[in-house]
């Protein structure tokens, strides 16, 4: 199966990416995470990539779509979900080129949908463990000590781009960028739209029934 995954920041992709991955043995291809490896690695794309992510902003398509194919081509058969990627219009455009000389066809888009005022609430208050990985947040999913975590101890961080003025940009570029993006697949006729303001475990079960069917289909 080859699925993308769009969706506001903070609209959950990357908790059900992580699920459909391990249940349907799939790569997780995240443009966010793998420019963030760029950059802990010092490498050209990633100091490219720093000044238009610390600010909201998003990494020209050139150099994103150039990323993404690469990581494309060394994903194994079985298929992957694109978590993050394509965020606009003309990098869908250009996704499309791509699999079609890779003789290859997106089978499923999901689109999570999510209130601005959720997304903002969720996004300012997560705070994460830079040594495990740990996500928490400051109201809704508390570390026993405040500010460290329980597995390891370390101090916890809060991502640059979390902080309110970034998270507004970012949803300001979602909305001019990316949403855009979900009309260009529709047109295909395969777009599954999900409210992500449930249960996280509710989003989860809708898009295994979702992908249990395409499977047999
Ligand atoms: P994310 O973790 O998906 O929210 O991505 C973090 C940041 O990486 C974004 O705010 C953008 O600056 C950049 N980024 C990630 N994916 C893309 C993309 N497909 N196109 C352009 N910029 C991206």
């Amino acid at each position: 199966m080859r699925l993308i995954l769009l969706g506001a920041p903070g609209a959950g992709k990357g908790t059900q990416c992580k699920r459909i991955v391990a249940e349907y043995n799939l790569s997780h291809l995240s443009s966010g995470d793998i420019l963030r490896q760029e950059r802990a690695q010092k490498s050209e794309l990633g100091q490219k990539a720093q000044e238009y992510m610390d600010s909201g902003s998003l990494v020209p398509d050139e150099l994103i779509v150039e990323m993404m194919a690469g990581a494309i081509k060394k994903t194994p058969q079985e298929g992957f979900v694109l978590d993050g990627f394509p965020r606009t219009v003309n990098q869908s455009v250009e996704l499309d080129k791509y699999l079609e000389k890779a003789n290859k066809t997106i089978d499923m888009v999901i689109n999570l949908i999510i209130d601005d005022q959720i997304v903002l609430q969720r996004l300012t208050g997560r705070r994460s463990c830079p040594t495990c990985g740990a996500v928490y947040h400051i109201e809704n999913l508390k570390p026993k000590v405040d500010g460290i975590c329980d597995n390891d101890g370390t101090r916890l961080v809060q991502r640059p781009d979390d902080t309110v003025e970034v998270v507004a940009n970012r949803l300001k570029t979602y909305h001019e960028q990316t949403e855009p993006v979900a009309d260009y697949y529709r047109q295909n006729g395969y777009v599954f739209d999900v409210q992500a303001d449930m249960d996280v475990d509710q989003i989860t079960d809708l898009l295994f029934d979702k992908l249990d069917a395409l499977q047999k289909a």
